[in-house]
């Protein structure tokens, strides 16, 4: 038996089997009175009251309470009196009611208790570097090198049973789909989904490289040419980005793949996907069809290609309003704006020019009115998205306008406010730009801080967490890149341009739609996904014009293109985070707070001190050589 090694106290010993549980820590309950039962688990509390010990033991099924009595044999009131948190133990005894008045109705064994006959210490713990279940006051680095003692609170516990329970239903409702689950490789060629790869040298090819897979985007396209039709993985994926905001180096996606599919196919895959492991896991019921914005619509209605949709603030174009008025900056930046467009219309491009919006912020949703000081944090918060400044006037109580720069719209008042939903007491706010996507995104990034701020994004009237998804469809194919002066894929380039756009894919890059969708689950990106290029012709063309000339196309990609010669089949894909997921229905801002073992914030693992150094033996192997000074 394995666990004869590490007993401690052989006394308390009738026989080996008295050590291995009857049942777990979480599971009795009233009608379980009487019996005699065996636990092991971990001494969450304990406490002495004066020769009666109160032992609250531990696993990952939940918390019973267990007695050592006044009249217990001395040796064992002992080992009780050794006990201290987190000490591994084995204990048998009668289970009882709690005497009237003990009862916790807050603990699913609430109602009962144990009276320890026998106990054994199966293991001993030294001074805890923080208490198991008040993870949240130690810090990331803290909570990360001892994580296998974060990873016993509560909290974590749950979140790590979410995300099992979570794959499973992913693999159970894929699988009864139809879909095969298919393992592609983690030693690739480097795959590009716009970040830097992670690297594996090779000792058997001295100077080659393998990569990590950002995706296994090319490898499920290839298993469509392959024949298996309806393709699955939880896969991990490696990117190595700056380590900015929420990011891991490696995360986990659910990676779906499809032939003979056009966009609704897949759509309608996920959402009954999503249904499915809301309702399995959550127990919550999802609407069937989730709500769609075209790109354009997001980033007029919400400043943002991912909303958050649990509050409902748009902005509005104001510019009518600004080219009627008095206000100089906002003259100019439509002016500018215009002049900006039709220089870029004269070389056959077709650009948005500049925009003046206005987001309204109803009395009803503020606790008081906004002060100057709190207008001025949301103006920093528009600056930080480069907006120039964030403009404001209130409506007063007879339903003109005041302050800000009210007195630049004299004579417009009833139209605007009638135009902005606005009613007494309420804000609106006003950012411009020469660049309407800045406009937008500036004042985008203002209503989400205000739905912080305003705490819009609660639970609902019942109580209960929202999960407001929303598809984003029609986004542009390619972004331009100004720093490196070239045109980029907006998601990757395997997507298929939408057939309307085949012309003048060269001649205006920028006004070509993808066919490609974005999942938004309460304002983080949930998902990306696209209709494929299954020519091999239009594939190269695409490369081309995100700068990959032939030859280096060829170099990189010419597997993929070659594949696509021999009958490829149109197919289509997604790819969820299941981290992300997992988060977002967890409750959680953090993807940390649902990965067992994470990085921290600095791409390294402080429990086992990883990225490490090798030995000169094993760089020799690789024909590596390391420069320079060792951090
Ligand atoms: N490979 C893509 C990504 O990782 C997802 C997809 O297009 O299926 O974002």
């Amino acid at each position: 038996m394995f666990i004869i090694e590490y007993i401690q106290a052989p006394e308390y010993i009738e026989c080996m089997e008295l050590l291995k549980r009857t049942t777990t820590c979480g599971a009795l309950r009233k009608d379980d009175s009487g019996k005699t039962v065996i636990l092991n688990g971990w001494v969450h509390r304990k406490r002495d009251h004066g020769g009666i010990f109160f032992i609250n033991l531990r696993d990952r099924y939940g918390l019973t309470q267990t007695v050592v009595d006044q009249d217990a044999p001395e040796e064992l009131k002992a080992a009780a009196a050794e006990l201290r948190n987190e000490y591994c133990i084995a204990l048998e005894g009668t289970v009882r009611e709690r005497p009237a008045g003990m009862v916790n109705p807050g603990m699913p064994t609430g109602e009962i208790e144990v009276l320890v006959r026998h106990l054994v210490i199966l293991s001993r713990s030294e001074v805890l570097p923080f208490q198991v279940d008040e993870e949240s006051k130690a810090g990331e680095d803290l909570r990360l090198t001892y994580r296998y003692l974060d990873l016993r609170s509560t909290g974590m516990q749950n979140r790590i049973r979410l995300r099992s329970e979570v794959s499973f239903a992913v693999r159970e409702w894929m699988t009864a789909q139809g879909f095969y689950e298919i393992e592609t490789p983690t030693f690739i060629k480097s795959t590009p989904e716009g970040a830097r790869d992670y690297l594996v040298p090779s000792r058997l090819y001295p100077g080659k490289f393998y990569a990590l897979p950002q995706s296994p985007q090319l490898y499920k396209q290839i298993l469509m040419v392959a024949g298996f039709d309806k393709y699955f993985q939880i896969a991990r994926c490696y990117r190595d980005e700056e380590t900015r905001g929420d990011r891991q180096p490696e995360f986990t996606q659910i990676d779906i793949e499809m032939s003979f599919v056009g966009r609704e196919d897949v759509l309608a895959m996920t959402e009954g996907l999503m249904g499915r492991v809301f309702r399995k896991t959550l127990g919550l019921e999802l609407p069937a069809r989730f709500r769609r914005l075209t790109w354009e619509e997001a980033q007029e209605r919400y400043g943002s290609d991912k909303p958050d949709l649990r509050f409902d603030l748009t902005l509005r174009d104001f510019s009518p309003f600004a080219e009627a008025g008095e206000f100089q900056a906002f003259k100019d930046a439509l002016r500018q704006g215009e002049q900006a467009r039709q220089l870029a219309a004269e070389r056959g491009v077709s650009i948005a020019g500049g925009a003046v919006k206005a987001l309204t912020v109803p009395a009803s949703l503020m606790p008081s009115p906004y002060s100057r000081k709190q207008i001025e944090e949301l103006e920093a918060q528009a600056k930080i998205y480069r907006a120039k400044g964030l403009a404001w006037m209130k409506v007063g109580e007879g339903g003109g306008l005041e302050g800000g720069v009210s007195r630049f719209f004299a004579g417009q008042e009833g139209a605007i406010v009638s135009a902005l939903d606005a009613g007494p007491g309420d804000l609106i706010l006003l950012a411009a730009d020469s660049r309407r996507a800045v406009a937008n995104t500036a004042l985008g990034a203002v209503r989400s801080k205000l739905g912080r701020d305003l705490k819009l994004t609660g639970p609902g009237p019942d109580g209960k967490s929202r999960f407001e998804f929303v598809w984003i469809v029609d986004f542009p194919m390619f972004e331009f890149n100004e720093e490196e002066n070239r045109w980029e894929a907006a998601h990757h380039m395997f997507t298929w341009p939408q057939d309307q756009y085949h012309t003048t894919l060269e001649s205006d890059p920028g006004s070509v739609k993808g066919d490609l969708y974005d999942l938004v689950l309460n304002g983080f990106e949930l998902a990306s996904g696209s209709i494929r290029i299954h020519d091999p012709e239009l594939q190269k063309r695409v490369f081309r014009i995100v700068g990959f000339g032939p030859e280096e196309a060829e170099r990189r990609f010419g597997f993929l293109t070659e594949a696509f010669k021999y009958g490829a089949p149109p197919h289509g894909g997604i790819a969820p985070g299941l981290d992300r997921l997992v988060m977002i229905m967890a409750g959680e801002t953090s993807i940390k707070e649902v990965i067992a073992f994470p990085k921290n914030s600095f791409a390294a693992s402080p429990m086992d001190d990883c990225p490490g150094e090798v030995d000169q033996r094993q760089l020799d192997e690789l024909h590596l050589r390391v420069e320079g000074p060792a951090p």
